[in-house]
């Protein structure tokens, strides 16, 4: 793998077979061979790696999926799974000469079953969509990465992703009960189900966090989560990171599972503060600890943490008096993961600069919000 755009190869004359019959497949709008169109697809989220596919293809059917692959395989044509294009460690990057098979469109939520607590999606649907979809039943999807407003569902299987409440609550492996997945020769298999535990091999663990290597989910069995009866979030004012630090350790030393957990220095402090205003104090090092459950069990608790982190030599704590102001402690955290990685504000953004039907592709933050 080498750094920069890799040079686009002349069109082989064995192309236009190929694209005619992919164009059978999923129909003129659903393939993009363009150059211009083929570089939004040309890197993930990291950015300093870039090679321009032969090809993206954008199925909307998991029959679609299977039809593609069987193409690729006969004529040795390498594929890779692309969700949202959010991943950081290259997972989506195209294969030199290969076609990215992008499951944007594939973003149904296809069934809730409350009684079960079991949501079944399509890979393209995006992370925050889920608990959107259920969160009027007071259930909520668990994890919970900084990108959960744009990246998908595969995405998040292939790559087990997780965020601030996976502390408490586990990562995506913890959530995932089955697979519909199309291997790498156009055959599908069905691992796990909706119950916990399916006898046999862990095959599902072994595809959860396989980062695309193994086929391409085409259908996910989620498991959702009722709603705490309460949630607090406190925030802690320390000297410096060292004291925070010290602090986390204290709480989980006295056996104690926040529902998160997040620290952030001085420098991350102040670029929050600009960009949105938390109003967080000005301190070298800050928690934010986030406690959920019956209401008694987290004001009990409450008091813990408090006494923790004033031992470890907090100088200001504050809690959270509204969900309001416990979405804007969570949105200066949250801006700050984002900024974080500058592929954020460099990657080309497919939710504002490209047409819809292309796939929805690497946002950024403006046009997040504008959706
Ligand atoms: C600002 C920012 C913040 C982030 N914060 C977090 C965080 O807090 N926690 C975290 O874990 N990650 C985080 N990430 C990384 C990234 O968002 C996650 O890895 C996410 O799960 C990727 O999802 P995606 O849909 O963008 O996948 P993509 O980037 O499109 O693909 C990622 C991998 O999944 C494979 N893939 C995609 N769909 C499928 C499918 N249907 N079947 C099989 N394989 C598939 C791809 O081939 C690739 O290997 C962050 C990224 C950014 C840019």
């Amino acid at each position: 793998m080498g750094a920069g755009t890799s040079q686009p190869r002349e069109p082989h004359i064995s192309d236009a077979r190929i694209f005619d019959e992919l164009r059978e497949i999923v129909g003129a709008r659903g393939l993009i061979t363009s150059r211009e169109e083929l570089h939004t697809y040309e890197c993930d989220g990291l950015t300093n790696f870039r090679v321009l596919p032969r090809a993206v293809l954008l199925p909307n059917s998991t029959e679609q999926v299977q039809k593609i692959v069987r193409v690729c395989h006969r004529d040795k044509i390498p594929f890779v799974a692309r969700g949202s294009g959010t991943g950081l460690s290259g997972g989506a990057l195209p294969v030199e000469n290969g076609v990215v098979i992008s499951l944007a469109r594939m973003n149904k939520i296809l069934e809730v079953d409350l009684a079960n607590a079991r949501v079944i999606v399509e890979p393209g649907v995006i992370n925050s969509d889920v608990t959107a979809r259920v969160a009027a039943q007071e259930y909520f999807y668990a994890p919970d990465p900084s990108s959960q407003s744009v990246c998908s569902i595969g995405g998040n299987v292939a790559e087990n992703s997780g965020g601030a409440h996976c502390l408490k609550y586990g990562f995506t492996t913890t959530h995932v009960l089955g697979l519909e997945v199309v291997l790498a020769d156009g055959s599908l298999v069905h691992l796990g189900g909706k119950i916990l535990d399916a006898p046999g091999y862990d095959l599902m663990g072994v595809f959860v966090g396989s980062e695309g290597t193994l086929g391409i989910a085409t259908k996910i069995i989620l498991r959702i989560v009722k709603r705490p009866e309460c949630v607090r979030t406190l925030l802690a004012a320390f000297p410096s990171t060292n004291e925070a630090g010290a602090a986390v350790s204290g709480m989980i030393a006295a056996g104690m599972l926040p529902a998160a957990i997040e620290m952030m220095d001085n420098l991350a402090i102040q670029a929050a503060e600009a960009a949105v205003h938390a109003n967080y104090p000005d301190c070298g090092g800050l928690l934010l600890v986030e406690l959920d459950g019956p209401v008694a069990e987290v004001a009990a608790l409450m008091t813990h943490v408090d006494e923790i982190c004033k031992k470890n030599g907090a100088w200001e704590i504050r809690v959270a008096q509204s969900d309001a102001e416990r979405a804007l402690v969570w949105k200066g955290e949250l801006y700050c993961a984002r900024r974080s990685d500058s592929a954020y504000r460099t990657a080309e953004c497919d939710a504002g600069n490209r047409p819809a039907e292309q796939g929805s592709g690497f946002a950024c933050g403006e046009c997040v919000s504008r959706r």
